[in-house]
C-alpha cells in the first residue's frame, strides 16, 4: 500500500471521489423487492445560488437517505427544481429592465427559463461538491413539459371532481406585481399610519367617522356601528351621505364594530381589509370598486381618477382637511399586508379567479395521520388550518407558470376546461378540440396562469409516480422540510393528495431549522454575516461542512453558523486520517481469538452501533455524531491502540492476530457509521482497506459481544498507570521497576506491561500489606503559635523519636516530647508520620480503581 501524508489532504479526496463515483448507485429500483423509502424532497426555486440554509436541509436529507440505503430500503433522494413564480420573473424584469407587459409573452418565458437553467446548473455544481446522494434518474423541473402535463392534470381531474371552481370573489392583490396572490403569501408588517376623523352629514346633523384610508372614500358601501352603542341608537337603520361623492350610504348596527375605536362609527368600503369583506358578504353590500389591478384609482373616484393610491391619500386628505370635513387626526399603529415578494402594500380586489377549495377539518385529520419531527410542529398546521376564511386562490395573472388548460366561449363566455388526453398545453397556443355547448367553436383563451404552489403541492405523487404508474408508490415515506413553509407546502401537499388520491402524502414530515448567522442572526449580505458553503469547501471541505449540520442541534431547532465547529469537524478528521495513517500498516482482518481487550472493544463498538443506529432512527444526527467522536477519540485512540501498540508492534502470533482483527474491524466499522456524514473520508478509509465503495455496503449490527469487565479493567488500570506517570513526573515510556496487579477478574498482562513498558504480574485475592512509619515531619504551623521560643527544641525532640512511638501516640490522643527532663504535651497534629506501605518486605505504591488494586514497587 502506498504511503499516506501525514495531512488529510481534504481537497485532494473530496474531488478525487466526487470525479470518480458512479452515481447510478444512488438510484431508485421500480423493480426491487426491497422495501422503498421515497423522500418527497424540496425543489428549491432555482434562482440565486445554493446556500448555507440549503446546505444545511439537504445535509439532514442525505443522512437519512444514506442510512436508510445501508439499511436495506429501497431508497428514492429525488431532485425537483420549483422553477415557476414571481421571485424569478421580477429578476428577468430587473436584469433586462423591462416589465413583463413590454415585451411578447413567450419571449418572456424564454428568459425565464434561460435563468432558471443557468441557476440550475449552479445548484448541481454545488450540489455535487456537497457530496450528496441524489439520485439524478429522479429529477424533475416544474417548467418542463413533463412535469406540467402533471399539474395541469391535477388540475382537470379536481375541476372535473369540484374541488376547483371559478368565482367573482375578493382576493388579495400586489398592484405592482399585477396579480393575485394567496393569503399565505401575504406578510404582515406594523407601520404608523394616520386616523382622520372626518364628518359625514346625516339626515338630521353630522356623525363622526374615523379612517386611516381615506382615498377608499369612493368605495365607501355603509357605515356601522355597534347594537348597543347607545349613543348611536337614532342613526341605525338611516341614511348619511358620502362626503365629496355626495352619495346616500346605509348606518348598519353589527357586533364587529369596535366602539372604543376612533369615534365608534366605521366605515365599509369595498375593500380596505378582510373585515370589511366579511361585512359586505353578510350584509350583502354592493360593490363598489375604486381601485384597478395597476393599483390606479377607477372613475368610480371622480376627480382622483388615473392617480396612484398614494397620490389619492395625500391629495384627498389635503381636499377634506381643506373644506373642513377632516377636523381631526392622531397617528395610528396599523398592521399592513404586504406582498411577500416584493413588500408593496396588498388591496383587496374583487375579481373572477380559480378556486381551490379548503376542507379545513379534513386537511386537519389527515395531519394527523402523518408523524411529526418534532411533534409538536403539527400545531402549527392546525392554526394555520383554523385560520382559513376563504378557499384557496390558485390563478395568477403572470407568465411564467403552468398555464390554466382553459378557454372561454366568445358566445356565452362559458369557461371550457380541457379534457385530459389534451394535455400538456397553452391555451394561447391551442385551441380546444371540440364546440361550446352553445355550439360556438369560438374561444378566448385563459390567460391567468397557477400559483406555483400548484406545481410543488403535487411533488410527493409525481415522485411516486403519479399520473401514470399502475403502482402508484403512495404514500412516500418522508418530507423534509422548513418550518416557514408549513402553511404553504406542507398543507397544500395534504390538501392536493389527499383530493386527488384520498391518501396521506407521506408517512412521515421531518421539520429542518434555520441557518443562521455566526451572530445568530439571519444570514444576510446586509449583516454581512454571510457565508457561501463554496468558502467552506475551499477552506475546510464538505465533509466539515457536513459535520457541522449534524453536530449543530436537532432537526427543528435554528441552527447558527460557526466556524468553530468546521474547525472541529476538521479536527475531528485529522485525528481519524491519523489513526487510519498509524493503523494502516498494521491491521489486517484475521480469525483469531481475541483476548480481554479485544473484547471490551468489541463491545464498546456494538455499543457505539446500537446507540448510533438509534438516534438515526430518531433523525438525531448530532446525537449520533457525537457518539461516533467520542468513541474514535477516547475509546479507540486514548485508550484501545494505546493498549495494543506493543501486540501490534510484536512478533507474529494468535495475540498479534487478535489486535490487528479487532483494529480493523474497529475501522471499518467506523468508516460505514460515518458514511452518512462524511462520504468522501468514509470512502477513502473503507475503500483503502477493503478495495469497495463504503456506499454500497450496509450499515453495521452489533455483534452482542457482552461487555469484557476483565478488560474494561485493564483499561482503568492502565489510565491509573498513566496518571500515576505523570504524577511522579515519569516519562510516559520510561520503565517501571515493576507492576503487580490483584483483581478477582484474572487480568491479562501483555497489553498492560506494553503501555507501562515494565513488567507487569497478575494475581487474584488481595494483597498483604503491611504499612510501616518511617519518618516524623513536626508541623511548625501547629507548634509555632502555641509554644513560641520552645519550638525549635520541640522540633528537634520530634524528629529524634521513633516514628512507630508517634505514631502509636498521634492514635492514642497526644504526643509527649521530653525537652531535657521538662515534658510537654503536644496536640496529635503537631506531627505527622510518614508511612511506607511494604508488600514482602518491599516499598511499593498502592493504585485502587474500581475492580483492580496495583502495587507499584518504588
Ligand atoms: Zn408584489
Ligand atoms: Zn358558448
Amino acid at each position: 500500500m502506498s504511503e499516506l501524508s501525514k495531512e488529510y489532504n481534504f481537497k485532494q479526496v473530496e474531488e478525487k471521489w466526487e470525479r470518480s463515483w458512479d452515481s447510478s448507485i444512488y438510484y431508485f429500483d421500480w423493480e426491487s423487492k426491497k422495501p422503498q423509502y421515497i423522500i418527497d424532497t424540496p425543489p428549491p426555486y432555482p434562482t440565486g445560488n445554493f446556500h448555507i440554509g440549503n446546505a444545511l436541509n439537504w445535509c439532514y436529507i442525505d443522512f437519512a437517505a444514506r442510512y436508510k440505503r445501508m439499511r436495506g430500503y429501497n431508497v428514492m433522494f429525488p431532485q425537483g427544481w420549483d422553477c415557476h413564480g414571481l421571485p424569478t420573473e421580477v429578476k428577468v424584469e430587473q436584469l433586462n429592465h423591462i416589465t413583463k407587459n413590454q415585451v411578447p409573452r413567450e419571449e418572456f418565458r424564454r428568459l425565464c427559463e434561460k435563468l432558471t437553467e443557468e441557476a440550475i446548473d449552479r445548484f448541481h455544481k454545488s450540489m455535487g461538491r456537497l457530496g450528496l446522494s441524489i439520485d439524478w434518474s429522479n429529477e424533475y423541473a416544474t417548467m418542463k413539459p413533463e412535469y406540467y402535463v402533471k399539474t395541469q392534470t391535477s388540475f382537470v381531474r379536481m375541476y372535473q371532481k369540484g374541488q376547483i371552481y371559478r368565482e367573482d370573489h375578493p382576493v388579495n392583490w400586489c398592484p405592482r406585481c399585477g396579480t393575485a396572490i394567496a393569503l399565505a403569501e401575504v406578510e404582515y408588517d406594523s407601520r404608523t399610519s394616520t386616523l382622520n376623523y372626518m364628518h359625514f352629514c346625516a339626515e338630521d346633523g353630522e356623525i363622526e367617522i374615523a379612517t386611516s384610508r381615506p382615498e377608499l372614500l369612493a368605495a365607501c358601501v355603509a357605515v356601522a356601528v355597534h347594537p348597543e352603542d347607545q349613543r348611536y341608537q337614532k342613526y341605525i337603520g338611516r341614511t348619511v351621505k358620502v362626503p365629496i361623492f355626495n352619495y346616500s350610504v346605509p348606518v348598519l348596527a353589527d357586533p364587529a364594530v369596535d366602539s372604543s375605536f376612533g369615534s365608534g362609527f366605521v366605515m365599509i368600503c369595498t375593500f380596505g381589509d378582510k373585515q370589511d369583506v366579511r361585512w359586505w358578504m353578510e350584509h350583502h353590500l354592493p360593490l363598489r370598486q375604486a381601485i384597478d389591478r395597476g393599483g390606479r384609482m377607477m372613475p368610480i373616484a371622480g376627480p382622483y381618477s388615473g392617480l396612484t393610491v398614494e397620490e389619492t391619500k395625500e391629495k384627498i386628505t389635503q381636499d377634506l382637511t381643506e373644506q373642513g370635513i377632516i377636523f381631526k387626526q392622531e397617528p395610528l399603529e396599523q398592521n399592513v399586508g404586504l406582498c411577500w415578494r416584493c413588500k408593496t402594500p396588498i388591496e383587496i380586489l374583487s375579481e373572477q379567479q380559480w378556486f381551490v377549495r379548503i376542507d379545513a377539518p379534513e386537511i386537519k385529520k389527515m395531519a394527523e395521520e402523518i408523524e411529526w419531527i418534532p411533534a409538536h410542529m403539527r400545531v402549527r398546521l392546525e392554526n394555520w388550518a383554523d385560520s382559513m376564511e376563504w378557499d384557496w386562490c390558485i390563478s395568477r395573472q403572470r407568465i411564467f407558470a403552468t398555464p390554466i388548460p382553459a378557454w372561454y366561449c366568445k358566445n356565452c363566455h362559458e369557461a371550457l376546461v380541457a379534457e385530459e388526453s389534451w394535455l400538456p398545453l397553452d391555451p394561447n397556443l391551442t385551441q380546444p378540440k371540440k364546440k361550446c355547448k352553445c355550439g360556438s367553436s369560438e374561444f378566448i383563451p385563459e390567460q391567468d396562469v397557477l400559483d406555483t404552489w400548484m406545481d410543488s403541492s403535487i411533488s410527493a405523487l409525481a415522485v411516486a409516480g403519479w399520473p401514470d404508474r399502475t403502482d402508484l408508490r403512495m404514500p412516500t415515506q418522508l418530507r423534509p422540510q422548513g418550518h416557514d413553509i408549513i402553511r404553504t407546502w406542507a398543507f397544500y401537499t395534504i390538501l392536493r393528495t389527499r383530493a386527488l388520491e384520498g391518501i396521506r402524502p407521506w408517512d412521515a414530515i421531518l421539520i429542518n431549522g434555520m441557518a443562521l448567522g455566526e451572530d445568530g442572526h439571519k444570514m444576510s449580505k446586509s449583516l454581512n454575516n454571510f457565508i457561501r458553503p463554496e468558502e467552506v469547501f475551499e477552506s475546510n471541505g464538505a465533509d466539515a461542512l457536513r459535520q457541522w449540520a449534524a453536530i449543530g442541534g436537532s432537526p427543528g431547532n435554528d441552527i447558527p453558523f460557526q466556524w468553530k465547529e468546521i474547525t472541529a469537524a476538521s479536527r475531528f478528521q485529522q485525528k481519524l486520517w491519523s489513526i487510519f495513517r498509524f493503523s494502516l500498516p498494521l491491521i489486517a482482518p484475521y480469525d483469531a481469538d481475541s483476548g480481554q481487550v479485544d473484547r471490551w472493544l468489541s463491545a464498546e463498538l456494538d455499543q457505539l452501533i446500537t446507540k448510533t443506529t438509534e438516534a438515526m432512527d430518531r433523525f438525531q444526527f448530532d446525537e449520533a455524531l457525537k457518539a461516533i467522536r467520542a468513541f474514535a477519540w477516547d475509546v479507540l485512540a486514548d485508550n484501545y491502540i494505546e493498549l495494543v501498540k506493543a501486540r501490534l508492534y510484536g512478533q507474529d502470533g494468535l495475540e498479534k492476530r487478535a489486535a490487528q482483527d479487532t483494529l480493523f474491524t474497529a475501522l471499518e466499522t467506523l468508516a460505514r457509521l460515518m458514511a452518512p456524514f462524511t462520504p468522501f473520508l468514509s470512502e477513502e478509509i473503507y475503500h483503502t482497506l477493503t478495495g469497495q465503495s463504503v456506499h454500497v455496503q450496509s450499515w453495521p449490527v452489533a455483534r452482542g459481544q457482552p461487555m469484557d469487565r476483565a478488560g474494561l479493567a485493564i483499561k482503568e488500570v492502565a489510565s491509573t498507570l498513566r496518571r500515576y506517570k505523570a504524577e511522579k513526573g515519569v516519562a510516559l515510556n520510561s520503565p517501571l521497576p515493576g507492576i503487580v496487579v490483584y483483581s478477582d477478574l484474572d487480568l491479562e498482562t501483555a497489553d498492560l506491561a506494553g503501555v507501562a513498558n515494565s513488567p507487569v504480574e497478575s494475581r487474584t485475592g488481595k494483597p498483604s500489606l503491611e504499612m510501616k512509619p518511617i519518618a516524623v515531619k513536626p508541623q511548625m504551623k501547629v507548634i509555632g503559635p502555641r509554644f513560641r521560643d520552645k519550638s525549635q527544641r520541640i522540633i528537634m525532640a520530634l524528629m529524634g523519636m521513633d516514628p512507630a512511638d508517634i505514631a502509636r501516640q498521634k492514635e492514642a490522643g497526644s504526643i509527649e516530647v521530653d525537652l531535657d527532663g521538662e515534658i510537654l504535651e503536644l496536640p496529635p497534629e503537631a506531627a505527622e508520620v510518614e508511612i511506607q506501605t511494604l508488600s514482602a518486605g518491599e516499598a511499593v505504591d498502592i493504585l485502587k480503581t474500581k475492580e483492580a488494586t496495583v502495587l507499584v514497587r518504588r
